[in-house]
Order: C-alpha cells, then sequence, then structure tokens
C-alpha cells in the first residue's frame, strides 16, 4: 500500500510540472505564431534559438513534406520524397527524389521514419536552410 500510495504522490507532482510548463507555454507560444496553419504544434518548450516557435527564427519561402532519412546528426535530420516529373518526348513520368537537410529543434525532435514539414528559412549553415515546423505523423 505504501508504495501505491507513493506512486500516486509522484503522479501528482508530474501533473503539477506539467500544469506549470503548459501555463510557460501559454505565454510563449502563440498558435499561427510562425505565420502558417499548423495542425500539430510541439507540446513542450524549448531554448533552442533557431526554433521558429520558440527561438528567433523566422520562416519563409517555400514548404514541403516529406520522410526523415536520418536523424543522426545533433539537431538536424535529412529529409527526402519522391516526385513525377513528365518527360514530354516519352511520354511518361521519371521518378524523381529530393534531399534536403533540415534543423530539427528539440521540442519536435522528429525521428527516422516520421512524416514531417519542412519550411524554409535563412541559411542556418552551409547546407542547411530549412527546419521542421511539424510531424505530421510519427513512425511506430
Ligand atoms: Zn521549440
Amino acid at each position: 500500500m505504501a508504495e501505491k500510495i507513493r506512486s500516486k504522490k509522484s503522479s501528482n507532482a508530474e501533473v503539477k510540472v506539467e500544469k506549470k510548463k503548459t501555463e510557460k507555454k501559454v505565454e510563449m507560444v502563440k498558435i499561427g505564431d510562425i505565420g502558417i496553419d499548423v495542425k500539430n504544434p510541439p507540446t513542450e518548450v524549448c531554448n533552442d534559438d533557431k526554433c521558429p516557435y520558440h527561438g528567433h527564427l523566422k520562416i519563409r519561402g517555400r514548404i514541403f513534406q516529406g520522410v526523415v532519412i536520418s536523424d543522426k546528426m545533433n539537431k538536424t535530420v535529412v529529409v527526402g520524397w519522391e516526385y513525377l516529373r513528365m518527360i514530354k518526348k516519352l511520354n511518361r513520368y521519371m521518378r524523381c527524389r529530393t534531399k534536403v537537410i533540415a534543423h530539427n529543434p528539440p521540442c519536435i525532435n522528429a525521428r527516422e521514419g516520421d512524416i514531417v514539414r519542412i519550411a524554409e528559412c535563412r541559411p542556418l549553415s552551409k547546407t542547411k536552410s530549412f527546419v521542421v515546423i511539424e510531424v505530421v505523423k510519427r513512425a511506430q
């Protein structure tokens, strides 16, 4: 019984912490803050300056949806997607693949296999000028 009571207490404490977090989130995050309609905005708060929700990064340009191919880099993911390109001469479609390196803020934390939306931003490094804005579907 003692253990059960302890576990209950700890769970209560966790709930309190979560409540505090949500209060902070309400202060810091405004829905639509990044200028784009996002269905699944991040529930956590991060201290990353290069986060479109909690940092100072602004989004402009193009938006793509793709699958995370690799999450091995630090705060960075490789996102890829396939598309069909018409070849008039042969009257057929060619399959093309694109790979884009995107910043992965800790509050979103996309992992390999996730379907994500990425948006263009200022160049964050030599090869990185996109940022993950939401996870459409988590990999299981
Ligand atoms: Zn964030």
